[in-house]
């Protein structure tokens, strides 16, 4: 089991925890005029890497915050955790391809 450092309530067990998925994912701008590939990569399209992975994780059973946790996903270490996550919602980007 993972033990994932929570930035606001500490080391606690990954039972607590619900994870939110790729982290950094920017939702189109304008979804009406952005592509098809934009769309669908937005929707379903994750890296899924064998190395450092930047995740979403929500301590449902805590605080009940977002934060972002980078992870190796062959050895599944914890490098670093950011309260960056805070924003719950993705956040639109110009770039929308
Ligand atoms: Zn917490």
């Amino acid at each position: 089991m993972l033990e994932i450092p929570c930035p606001f309530c500490g080391p606690r067990p990954e039972v607590e925890f619900r994870c939110g998925g790729e982290a950094d994912i920017r939702r189109p701008a304008d979804p009406d005029r952005c592509s098809d590939r934009a769309w669908t990569d937005y929707l379903w399209n994750r890296t899924n890497p064998k190395g450092v992975h930047r995740e979403r994780w929500w301590h449902v059973h805590g605080c009940r915050r977002w934060f972002v946790v980078s992870r190796h996903t062959v050895s599944d270490t914890i490098l670093a955790v950011s309260d960056s996550g805070q924003t719950a919602q993705p956040q639109e980007t110009a770039a929308d391809g």
